[in-house]
């Protein structure tokens, strides 16, 4: 988690940029679908932006750099931590992610609403510069589900897999911090309930 003397500066200059662009944070644990219901969300809100994350770990195959994360080296990521560059930075399953403080306070001012997906330690600080952030938790309908999803997608090792569940289970524990859980039973029928909350949320003043 980054809280150091360059986050002060990094808060203070985001926070006199807020204007009326809204945040739409989604997390949940790997594996849970939210890639395809971001994209989703994506075409049926064409005028909201997503951020694309930065990352230190290796691309899947079919990713693609600058559309799916910016992949970059270690070396970078810390570098920018120490600029200021990230709006929020974690390590997550042995890698770095981080989201550019540019890029929300651009769109922000101009007035776009943004989706971010994150984990629980991003959307905390997120949170805490940005409280009426839009936090919603995507649920798996069990760890059990969640274990042969990993499983099927097939682009992560045993240990790799391994370390997604018990993170999993950890931003499970913590699902009440967001204002919204959705269980991703049925892609369709979460796909809606997320569309109808960034209806609502998006026509709130
Ligand atoms: P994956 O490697 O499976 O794409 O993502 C692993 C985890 O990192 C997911 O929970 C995802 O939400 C999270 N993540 C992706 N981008 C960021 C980011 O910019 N910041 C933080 N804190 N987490 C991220």
């Amino acid at each position: 988690m980054s809280h150091n003397k360059t986050d002060t500066t990094r808060s203070q200059s985001i926070k006199m940029n807020r204007t009326s662009g809204k945040l739409f944070i989604i997390s949940g644990p790997s594996g849970v679908g939210k890639t395809t219901l971001y994209k989703a969300l994506l075409k049926q809100f064409p005028d909201m932006l997503y951020s694309v994350s930065y990352t230190t770990r290796k691309s899947r195959y079919g990713e693609q750099d600058g559309i799916d994360y910016h992949f970059i080296t270690e070396v970078d990521f810390k570098k920018n931590i120490e600029t200021g560059r990230w709006a929020e930075w974690a390590k997550v399953h042995d890698h770095y992610y981080g989201t550019s403080a540019g890029f929300l306070n651009k769109g922000l001012s101009s007035g776009y609403d943004i989706l971010l997906d994150i984990d629980v330690q991003g959307t905390i600080q997120i949170v805490n510069y940005f409280p009426d952030s839009i936090t919603i938790f995507l649920l798996p309908p069990s760890m059990d589900a969640l274990n042969n999803r990993l499983r099927l997608r097939g682009s992560d090792s045993e240990s790799a897999i391994e370390k997604r569940l018990l993170n999993a289970q950890r931003e499970v524990e913590k699902k009440d911090i967001y204002r919204y859980v959705v269980v991703n039973d049925r892609l369709e029928v979460a796909a809606e309930k997320l569309v109808s909350i960034i209806e609502k949320e998006r026509l709130a003043a």
